[in-house]
């Protein structure tokens, strides 16, 4: 099994799988320009939410190396936020704007990272 990643100018960053005579690619981000904030070029890598999602990655898994935790309920609940932000955006129910992706996006990374690595090394 091989496993590639490329930041494809035109497809955006992106994964590609080869396994067992298959090969599998997954775009990690639209990167639709409406999207995206303009600042040091990171509108032609990923949009805003994927930015807020990422640097809540980041957050999560440093506090949790601090030995810091973040309570299993309260690392769920911060999930919810961009949940909501997202599919009240993706039925029409109102229109989300750059910021609020961000702040959404790293509530649920730091969420997100936070429970799995609680998972992970102690197990639910
Ligand atoms: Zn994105």
């Amino acid at each position: 099994m091989k496993c590639f990643f490329r930041n494809d100018e035109d497809l955006g960053p992106s994964i590609t799988i080869k396994a067992f005579n298959y090969t599998f690619g997954f775009c990690l981000c639209h990167r639709r320009e409406d999207r995206c904030v303009k600042f040091l070029g990171l509108e032609h890598i990923m949009c805003s939410r994927c930015l807020g999602i990422w640097l809540g990655y980041l957050l999560g898994a440093s506090i949790f190396t601090m030995n810091f935790r973040i309570p299993i309920q309260i690392s769920i609940l911060m999930i919810f936020p961009m949940l909501i932000d997202g599919f009240s955006q993706n039925f029409g129910f109102r229109e989300s704007n750059n910021i609020l992706r961000i702040i959404t996006g790293i509530l649920f990374g730091t969420g997100f990272a936070s429970f799995l690595l609680a998972a992970i090394v102690h197990g639910i």
